[in-house]
């Protein structure tokens, strides 16, 4: 069992007397109630990618760690100037992994391959390709080359002792090559945030039942907990099923009660509301702690948010899309700072709107949009948030902010693709 540090009761509270909270107060507020949950672990470098530094890391040894050549070529002292210079070519290889033994003093030259360990007596190194042999161990060449030329040296890149990354870093690929490259063995990193993802309401279809049950019964596929799973995993964050429920009470309160001795995080889709049918919200504001987000927002408004045994809760709005949105929104950046990583925001780009559109002022809307052909944004022809199909039209949102009342085609929009978003 992971029930690591706690956060404060009133984590979620809003400022009183507000009705319609704008979206960037609401990512403030949870920036500000939120911390790190999870605790961290000493994990072999080689196991490291995904998972985010608990401290910093700094480099063990040079890269390069020792001065090698940098082409295929000849090894001598600079400098060597002007037209036909001549130099006798020693016996032997520098070649990557094989030094050189001898010394090579002034006038001479050895031949060094790719990566060799500069032989004693080199400080520079002439490409093969302008480099002559003329027979009796002679090569000639043309200058000027500057000293050092074609050579690495240890420690260019980075030094022994340098700040490599600092805790909050996601590990990628491309990292892991340079720790390993400046000697890091270990790292310190967070245990990945468990995350509880449950979908609730009367109208779900059992798993396991098949469609004739649709229409005749009004069910709905459960298509929030798949999609909040993936999303889930795609973060980073080992994703805990935790199924799909009536809306009932009794049931409702012992899954919570299972699942917060279980996972770190609960998020929760359907049932957010503040009406007699929001389940969720009803039950966590009378036995938990609750808040009712009411966000400007478009699609997408309430978000219950509240503590359980002291488990957080992310109470979704049922609605795929909404849900969808809300988690990319509030979801990614919330469990951000509880996994470790801090407060990650994701990365817009201002391009043409290829439409017209009136918006009403006063909330922030997210489209599902792509970019065109000319390299203009579009948007998916209806803004219903039943379009389930919109999400997989688009390859990312638009942001219209809450004093815009009208985009015209060729103006400037703010576009978040879904890659913004790790997706
Ligand atoms: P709610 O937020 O519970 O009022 O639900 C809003 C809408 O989303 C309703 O039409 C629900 O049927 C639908 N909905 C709720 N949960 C899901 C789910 N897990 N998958 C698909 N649709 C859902
Ligand atoms: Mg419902």
């Amino acid at each position: 069992m992971n029930k690591n540090k706690r956060l404060p009761n009133d984590c979620f509270s809003l400022p009183r007397g507000i009705t319609w909270t704008p979206v960037d107060q609401a990512l403030e507020q949870l920036r500000k109630g939120l911390s790190t949950l999870t605790q961290s672990e000493r994990v072999p470098v080689n196991y490291c990618v995904g998972r985010v530094l608990a401290t910093t890391v700094y480099a063990i040894v040079n890269n390069p760690p020792f001065t090698n050549s940098a082409v295929d070529g000849y090894g001598f002292c600079g400098p060597a100037k002007g037209l036909g210079n001549r130099l006798e070519l020693m016996p032997g290889v520098a070649s990557a992994g094989n030094p050189f033994n001898g010394i090579v003093s002034q006038g001479s030259a050895v031949k060094v391959l790719t990566g060799a360990v500069l032989p004693d007596g080199v400080d520079t190194v002439f490409l093969k390709e302008d480099v002559e042999s003329e027979g009796n161990n002679l090569i000639s060449f043309t200058g000027p080359l500057k000293v050092g030329a074609n050579t690495r040296s240890s420690g260019e890149d980075v030094k022994a002792g340098e700040k490599l990354f600092t805790a909050g870093h996601k590990i990628r690929p491309q990292d892991l090559a340079l720790l390993i490259a400046t000697g890091v063995a270990f790292v310190d990193v967070y245990s990945p945030l468990k995350v509880g993802i449950l979908s609730t309401g009367n109208e779900l279809l059992d798993d396991g039942l098949e469609y004739p049950y649709l229409e005749k019964k009004g069910k709905v596929f459960d298509s929030n907990r798949p999609m909040l799973l993936s999303l889930i995993k795609r973060w980073g964050f080992q994703g805990f099923d935790l199924g799909a429920i009536r809306d009932e009470k009794k049931l409702l309160r012992k899954k919570l009660n299972d699942a917060s001795l279980q996972v770190d995080v609960i998020i929760s889709s359907g049932g957010a509301s503040s009406g007699d049918e929001d389940y969720v919200a009803n039950l966590i504001k009378s036995e938990g702690k609750l808040e009712n987000w009411r966000i400007a927002i478009k699609p997408g408004r309430p978000l219950a948010l509240g503590l359980w045994n002291g488990t957080p809760i992310f109470g979704l709005p049922g609605n795929p899309v909404a849900a969808f949105v809300c988690a990319l929104i509030f979801a990614r950046p919330a469990l951000g700072l509880l996994a470790g990583r801090g407060w990650v925001k994701p990365a817009g780009y201002n391009v043409m709107s290829a439409f017209d559109k009136t918006k009403k002022p006063g909330r922030r809307e997210y489209l599902r949009a792509r970019i065109n052909e000319d390299g203009n944004a579009e948007i998916f022809s209806s803004e219903g948030s039943g379009r389930i199909s919109s999400l997989s039209w688009s390859s990312g949102l638009l942001e219209l902010f809450e004093h815009e009342e009208k985009v015209s085609e060729g103006q400037l929009v703010r576009y978040i693709p879904y890659s913004s978003f790790d997706l």
